[in-house]
């Protein structure tokens, strides 16, 4: 027999906005449990230093700032549990979860999983993951020690990843798609001033050359202005492309846009089919084209678990 629970709360996601819904949520004594999903703490896990959350005017350091939110909810009581959601049903009320073998009941549901780095999906990139080729260059930077290396991206991801890999490589390529950067002018222009790193712009990834060694040798690369192609040698590539949300489960059953985040109206409220569906809130990256912003996380995770407060006061729990 399964195990069955109900919960006033349920919260889907360790990041930024789940952990400040856990916050919220358990100084109300709501218990929340916390699903920590496939990326325990999110992005500011595998981030280096934040320097723009309101608080610490010398910044502080991504997974550091995690911890100390763990914390923060654990301290009033939120349960952090290191699974994630399978499946749910949310045609019933208590709403139905299963996640591995147990099922859960509760009453409301906080989705807060946030978003997973983009790849580029060329056959040869996905041969050479974990040989090479990475998309988290706090995980992976030591590894490019010594080494000639390239990242991939025009957008404040990649210029911060540049940044912190010229701690480890010798030289680093980065290598934008088009001409135009997304990144912000400051994070842009200190990437633009490193002396280790190089700019190559209107260029996009062929191949990445190695599949038969097993190791990353070098990337062919095609010039978007002239057609050519050409091959820089370097022994490591990291991606720097953006994020893709992890809503897959909510697929069919919550309104997602076209490029599959869910979509809210008043911040956090879910629909489906454009009708709003009570008691199921989205907060955080996941449902945030726009901002996706760790303090705008936060701030939506606060609003969801208010909103929770809310509606279970509304209904008579
Ligand atoms: P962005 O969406 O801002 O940028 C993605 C970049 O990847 C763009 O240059 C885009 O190119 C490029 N790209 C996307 N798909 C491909 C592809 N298939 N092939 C080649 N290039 C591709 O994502 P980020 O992750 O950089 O940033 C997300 C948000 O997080 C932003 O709001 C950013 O400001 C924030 N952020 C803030 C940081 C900080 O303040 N410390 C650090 C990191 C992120 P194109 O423009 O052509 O689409």
């Amino acid at each position: 027999m399964p195990d069955i629970t109900t919960r006033d709360t349920v919260i889907l996601g360790s990041g930024c906005s789940g952990l400040t819904a856990a916050i919220y949520a358990a100084r109300s004594n709501l218990k929340p449990l916390v699903l920590e999903g496939h990326e325990p703490g999110g992005q500011l896990s595998i981030t280096t230093l934040v320097e723009n959350f309101p608080g610490w005017p010398e910044g502080i350091q991504g997974p550091e700032l995690i911890e100390n939110m763990k914390q923060q909810a654990t301290r009033f009581g939120a349960e952090l549990r290191m699974s994630h959601l399978s499946s749910v049903d949310l045609s019933r009320s208590p709403f139905v979860l299963q996640v591995g073998k147990e099922i859960i009941h509760t009453r409301t549901l906080i989705i807060a999983s946030g978003a997973s780095a983009r790849w580029l999906n060329l056959p040869s990139e996905q041969a050479l993951i974990g040989h090479g080729v990475s998309s988290c260059a706090t995980c992976d930077g030591f590894f490019a020690s010594g080494k000639e290396i390239a990242v991939i991206g025009g957008g404040d991801s990649a210029m911060e990843e540049a940044m912190f890999l010229t701690r480890f490589a010798t030289k680093v390529t980065l290598i934008n798609r088009t001409e135009r950067f997304r990144a912000s002018k400051i994070m842009l222009e200190r990437a633009m001033a490193h002396p280790k790193i190089q700019f190559l712009s209107n260029t996009t990834v062929e191949e990445v050359l190695g599949v038969e060694e097993k190791d990353v040798k070098g990337l062919r690369l095609k010039s978007r202005v002239t057609g050519d192609e050409f091959i820089l040698p370097v022994s490591f590539m990291f991606l720097g492309i953006g994020h893709i949300p992890n809503a897959s489960a909510f697929k069919g059953v919550l309104d997602l846009d076209e490029d599959g985040y869910i979509r809210t109206t008043n911040n956090v409220f879910t629909t489906l089919n454009g009708n709003i569906v009570p008691g199921v809130y989205a907060c955080g990256d996941i449902q945030d084209r726009r901002y996706r912003q760790a303090i705008t996380a936060a701030g939506s995770g606060c609003m969801a678990a208010l909103e929770v407060e809310k509606y279970l006061e509304e209904h008579g729990h």
